[in-house]
């Protein structure tokens, strides 16, 4: 797969990138920024390969989605294609209770028949005995052949009257077995719509069942696309926090070297043009003293929202982003806990991972975040801790600027 590949390429090259930094443990080697932005371009790399998995999964939530919707539809048909079934099977059963029932109205009249010729026969057999009804007898016993033809018809009565009977007996046979056929006949036809229906019922079994398999392959899909994101996530992040340390090291580098170009050595230049103080850390003095405000800056006023913003001093940025507090904020690092921070911006001109100069510009002037006007919310900390930046030329000496004016 094409995403694998990418990986293993990603980790071949992330091998080679900690085999680098093991081979800088030798003092002798230096970080050079090509470095970093090589490590970042990685990361960008990453990125964009994380992008296209996250629009992947997109994707198969959305075939997963039309999958389910598909296996609910054939659930439907499934239930319904399962009473019709049930259903026609009632019709089989009541056409079979109908066919035992003419069943045995044939074999009653058929009994009946049977009955009616044993009595007739017995019948024929008795006027025989007595001599009665011999045809022999009634032509030559005749006395006339009026008496002959009285007795023949006397005979004939008799025996159309039970020729009657059994005939009736064998036209009713002839209706019964009619009318079973006709229902051996539904019953087939019934039977034949049943088979046809099992037959539509295990195609819809097997379209379900696709769709089921279809559903887990595509959680396994899912699953499986997730993972390398993790682990892309994972990497995205080491390859960034390698190039952050790297930044440090090279503004550290820079620092040892005497890079910085800085007009005031030691100490931090102003990072507007305003001297307008409108807030100090802590807050104005109030009358309870000490924590009655806990202003973490130094807030100066008359900017507007298009003046400059300077680097306070040398270093590398190692945040510029947007908080619901700060708004659009920069933090330089100097380091050894040596940090400054720029808040409420309204546009940032540097990146995380960007060394600059002192004076450089890193953003404009603006009141987003939680600010109620345009103003510069300005901190130093130093060894980790945040100092007063303003130095009120009182001795011993606490901040670093000057010359301004307090609203
Ligand atoms: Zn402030």
């Amino acid at each position: 797969m094409k995403t694998m590949k990418r990986i293993c390429r990603m980790l071949a090259a992330l091998a080679l990138a900690v085999c680098l930094v093991g081979a800088e443990m030798s003092p002798v080697l230096a970080v050079t920024q090509a470095e970093i932005d090589s490590l970042k371009n990685e990361a960008k790399e990453l990125g964009d390969q994380k992008k296209e998995l996250e629009a992947k999964l997109k994707e198969l939530a959305n075939d997963k989605s039309k999958a389910l919707e598909q296996k609910k539809l054939l659930d439907q048909q499934i239930d319904n294609t399962s009473a019709q079934i049930k259903n026609v099977e009632t019709q089989i059963a009541d056409y079979a209770d109908l066919i035992t029932q003419t069943e045995a109205e044939l074999a009653d009249a058929e009994a009946r028949e049977a009955a009616q010729y044993e009595l007739f026969c017995q019948r024929v057999r008795a006027m025989e005995e007595s001599g009665e009804v011999s045809y022999w007898s009634v032509l030559f016993g005749a006395s006339s052949f009026t008496d002959m033809l009285t007795r023949l018809n006397d005979v004939n009565e008799v025996m159309d009257a039970d020729q009657k009977v059994i005939d009736d007996l064998k036209d009713l046979q002839a209706e019964i077995t009619a009318k079973k056929e006709q229902l051996e006949d539904s019953k087939a036809e019934r039977e034949a719509a049943k088979a046809e229906l099992v037959n539509k019922k295990s195609e819809l079994d097997k379209q379900r069942q696709q769709a089921i398999a279809l559903v887990n392959e595509i959680n396994d899909n899912e699953e499986e696309n997730q993972a390398t994101l993790d682990a892309l996530d994972k990497e995205e992040e080491r390859i960034l926090a390698e190039a952050l340390r790297k930044s440090r090291e090279l503004a550290a580098q820079q620092a040892a070297a005497g890079k910085s170009t800085q007009s005031n050595p030691g100490g931090y230049i102003w990072p507007v043009d305003s001297r307008y103080v409108t807030s100090t850390v802590g807050g104005r003095a109030s009358p309870g003293g000490i924590g009655s405000t806990n202003h973490k800056g130094t807030d100066i006023g008359r900017v507007g929202y298009t003046s400059p913003i300077y680097a306070a001093k040398s270093g590398t940025v190692i945040v510029s982003q947007y908080s619901s507090s700060y708004g659009n904020y920069v933090v330089i690092s100097h380091g050894s806990g040596n940090t400054t921070l720029y808040g409420h911006m309204s546009s940032r001109k540097v990146e995380a991972g960007q060394y600059v100069n002192q004076g450089d510009v890193i953003g404009i002037t603006g009141s987003t975040g939680h600010s109620t006007g345009p103003h510069l919310h300005f901190e130093i900390t130093e060894n980790g801790v945040r100092i007063n930046p303003l130095n009120d030329g009182a001795e011993p000496r606490k901040g670093y600027l000057t010359g301004y004016t307090l609203a």
